[in-house]
């Protein structure tokens, strides 16, 4: 499955969040050596549809989707000339389908910044830095090859021509990603070879003071500095805190402090999209359940997140979209009047179908 790879300076609170993540309480300083193998967190991806269906079905049980995040620690100036923990940091990043970036913003004397002063923006530099350093490393080794290989073979002279524009976009100092250069795009696809950092998705999460929380100017302001790249704002302690607590707990601490729902929430269901997934629905007396798919998938590709069996002997979907079965009120009566419809192997699955598919075993 699809992880995204969580960076960020030291003392930010990475491991805060990551405790809060796991629900457990695993604290980087009890396990000296846990900073530097990667962890990994799962987080449930939001989605109210899911109680509505369970409500119309009488579920016993709702199975939400969910997003793996894994801890990259090690990441400090210089990561990138492979010192140390920089090859490996590296390596980490470049298995991750997706880099969450935390950026301290929280003001806390007692807590030492590296840089020794609170300025996401200069944070936020020092990190692309590395990763554009070790871009333009991977490309600089490649390039010899490519010049060589592109005499030779027609198909490499378009991945030179996007490797020496890869190269100008990261020498101006930006990401290729802030560039629109991202995997399925035509110069991303031409890069693909490469394995480079920086046409990975971003998304950024601000750990902020809890009046933050609610401070639009400045969420604005932080949000403009990593666009295109989504921007999450959340307190690590409180999501800490919130981890801790009962559902009915929970709430009462999240409204006192302006919030809708926890910061994690809202992490898992950027990430999803961040990662370019989407889901769809089943639901039965014994579960609702939403399956993950890519965004494009196929029926059979998504019966096959099921089962692989589902996908070999696929025959058919019988799709009714969330809205029309909640119109209905059952599947029956959607049946009934004519909302359920039948797809074929062709039919690419859109937002929202709640499915059930026949197939052959
Ligand atoms: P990491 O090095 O990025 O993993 O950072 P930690 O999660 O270990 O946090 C570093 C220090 O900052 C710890 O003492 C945390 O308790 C503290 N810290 C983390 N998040 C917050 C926050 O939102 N507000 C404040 N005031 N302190 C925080």
């Amino acid at each position: 499955s699809l992880t995204i790879g969580i960076v960020g300076l030291p003392n930010v609170g990475k491991s805060t969040l990551f405790n809060a993540l796991t629900k457990n309480d695993v604290l980087a300083a009890n396990y000296p050596f846990a900073t530097i193998e990667p962890n990994v967190g799962v987080v449930g991806v939001p989605d109210s549809r899911l109680a509505v269906l369970a409500g119309i079905f009488g579920s016993q049980r709702v199975l939400p989707a969910t997003v793996d995040f894994v801890d990259i620690a090690g990441i400090v100036r210089g990561a990138s000339e492979g010192e140390g923990l920089g090859n490996k940091f590296l390596a980490n990043i470049r298995e991750s389908d997706a880099i969450c970036q935390v950026i301290r913003a929280f003001k806390d004397e007692n807590v030492v910044h590296v840089d020794g002063k609170v300025s996401p923006k200069d944070d936020i530099e020092t990190i692309n830095t590395e990763l554009i350093l070790a871009d333009l490393q991977s490309i600089e080794k490649a390039e010899p090859r490519l010049t060589k290989e592109s005499r030779l073979q027609k198909e490499k002279v378009a991945v030179l021509a996007a490797v020496v524009e890869a190269k100008k976009i990261l020498e101006a100092g930006d990401t290729l990603f802030s560039k629109g250069i991202t995997k399925g795009t035509e110069l991303g696809d031409l890069l693909h070879e490469l394995h480079l950092l920086t046409t990975k998705p971003f998304l950024y999460v601000f750990n902020v003071d809890e009046d933050e929380l609610t401070d639009d100017a400045f969420k604005a302001e932080q949000s403009a500095l990593v666009a295109p790249a989504e921007a999450i704002f959340l307190n690590a302690k409180l999501e800490q805190d919130l981890s801790e607590l009962d559902d009915e707990e929970a709430l009462e601490l999240l409204q006192s402090v302006g919030q809708d729902e926890p910061g994690l929430a809202t992490l898992g269901r950027v990430g999803f999209a961040t990662l370019g997934l989407q889901t769809y629905l089943t639901a039965g007396p014994k579960e609702t359940r939403a399956w993950t798919i890519k965004q494009g998938a196929t029926a059979p590709e998504a019966a096959g997140v099921i089962h692989t069996d589902f996908q070999r002997g696929f025959i058919k979907a019988e799709v009714i979209s969330f809205a029309d079965l909640v119109d209905c009120g059952s599947v029956a009566e959607a049946r009934a009047k004519g909302k359920a419809r039948m797809e074929g192997k062709d039919y690419v699955m859109q937002d929202g179908d709640v499915v059930e598919f026949r197939f052959n075993v």
